[in-house]
């Protein structure tokens, strides 16, 4: 088991992890209705061309580009979604609706707001002149945008414009990967659940919802398994139940070096093998990460704002990488807008910040705060701006890459 460790080695270990899990977990097939954030798993290619035609990009009137003369007798109507069956010939043009096909022999649309009527010929016909001539054709091409074959889309967590994407090759069902199965723990003697009365000396659980929500956030499937006390017999149960049901467990409290800090132990008894706990980072100097077979076991710090921190730059790339996604944080360009200092420099520093705009663009602003345990500033942050190791100040006004933590 490794101590101390740098945060970005840590990372290494855990996602090393992750891509073993990742050879393990299921694909399920699931109607492309109910795909919205899931994990794609395979790369789609497009099983038509598209557009399927040559479509009118406007409504007007189709023609033959290039002939010399400025009014054509207009021989056919088409809306969208049915064919002219009259094939166009010299000086005729088909009145055509954006969308629809492009009739046999035309190779232009003349766009509705370029024409004018001009009366009807000897047979009663109507006739159109173009005032403006057109460019381009304002045909948008067969397989234009995609050939049948062609990469439609690689994997990634499915969002919107992915549906509609998929839904425009016809794709009705799509492979995904199972969701991670998570199961997240309260420990604490002193922690009660949020809707029951706070007894004298105790907090409420904030870890407990916040894990879960973030696990879900991440593209999990998450259960809460509850508040458990410091007591061995008690957290032995919940976590072997925890470690039988599911690929990753997260638990909070319980990893510092304290009397009652009981988890390093009871996770031992357990057969879960140590990867490394306590890290050269601020806030989450204790965390914990362990494995029992393909089974994740991370052990975050109780102050909530290290439970927070640890979720994002551990378990979250764990979540993805496990699904085979990326798992680069998003991060924004931003000067920091106050200097940034502290006494010593031994540990890897994520300070919370918000995030402002003014001329020169992004400004990161440094939030105080007192302390792990001061969740509010969570409430104001948009960015965590890192400290390295040895680096006691950033001076205002430097760029820096911020890790955004709200979607
Ligand atoms: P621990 O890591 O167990 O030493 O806890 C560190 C601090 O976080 C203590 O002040 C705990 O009361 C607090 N804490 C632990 N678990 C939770 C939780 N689930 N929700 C809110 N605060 C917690
Ligand atoms: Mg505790």
């Amino acid at each position: 088991m490794r101590t101390n460790l740098h945060p970005d080695e840590a990372l290494v270990l855990v996602l090393d992890a992750a891509s073993e899990a990742h050879r393990y977990l299921a694909r399920e097939q699931i109607p492309l209705e109910h795909a919205l954030g899931r994990a794609l798993a395979e790369e789609i290619r497009s099983p038509i061309d598209h557009p399927p035609f040559d479509k009118a990009a406007m409504d007007g009137f189709a023609y033959r580009k290039g002939e010399p003369r400025s009014t054509y007798t207009v021989i056919d109507a088409v809306p969208a979604g049915r064919a002219s069956e009259s094939p166009l010939g010299e000086g005729e043009a088909i009145r055509i609706m954006t969308g629809a096909p492009i009739p046999l022999g035309a190779t232009g649309v003349q766009r509705v707001e370029w024409t004018r009527e001009a009366g009807t010929d000897a047979q009663g016909r109507p006739l159109i002149t173009f005032t403006l001539q057109e460019k381009i054709t304002n045909i948008i091409a067969r397989g234009e945008n995609l050939r049948q074959g062609e990469l439609l889309l690689s994997p990634r967590i499915l969002q919107p414009q992915d549906i509609g994407i998929l839904a425009t090759g016809g794709i009705a069902q799509v492979s995904v990967y199972r969701k991670p199965r998570v199961c997240v723990i309260s420990t604490g003697n002193e922690i009660v659940a949020a809707g029951t009365p706070l007894p004298p000396s105790c907090i409420f659980d904030s870890n407990g919802p916040q894990l879960v929500a973030q696990a879900q956030m991440a593209g999990a499937e998450a259960r809460f398994l509850g508040i458990v006390p410091d007591r061995e017999e008690d957290l032995r149960r919940t976590l072997a139940e925890a470690l039988a049901a599911s690929d990753i467990v997260i638990l909070s409290g319980g990893v510092s070096m304290g009397d009652f800090d009981l988890i390093p132990k009871v996770l031992r008894q357990l057969e879960v093998e140590p990867v490394f706990h306590t890290l050269k980072m601020r806030p989450g100097k204790p965390t914990f990460f362990g494995r029992r077979d393909r089974v994740a076991v991370f052990g975050l710090p109780g102050n909530p704002v290290s439970t927070f921190v640890n979720f994002e730059v551990f378990v979250k790339p764990y979540v993805l990488a496990c699904m085979g996604l990326d798992h680069t944080p998003r991060t924004v360009r931003a000067r920091l807008a106050s200097p940034l200092s502290r006494k010593g420099s031994d540990r890897v520093e994520f300070h919370p910040c918000t995030l402002e705009k003014d001329e020169l663009g992004m400004l990161a602003r440094p939030l105080q705060y007192h302390g792990s345990s001061m969740i509010t500033v969570l409430a104001h942050a948009q960015v965590l701006v890192r400290m390295e190791l040895g680096q006691e100040r950033i001076e205002a006004g430097e760029y820096l890459n911020a890790r955004l933590i709200r979607a």
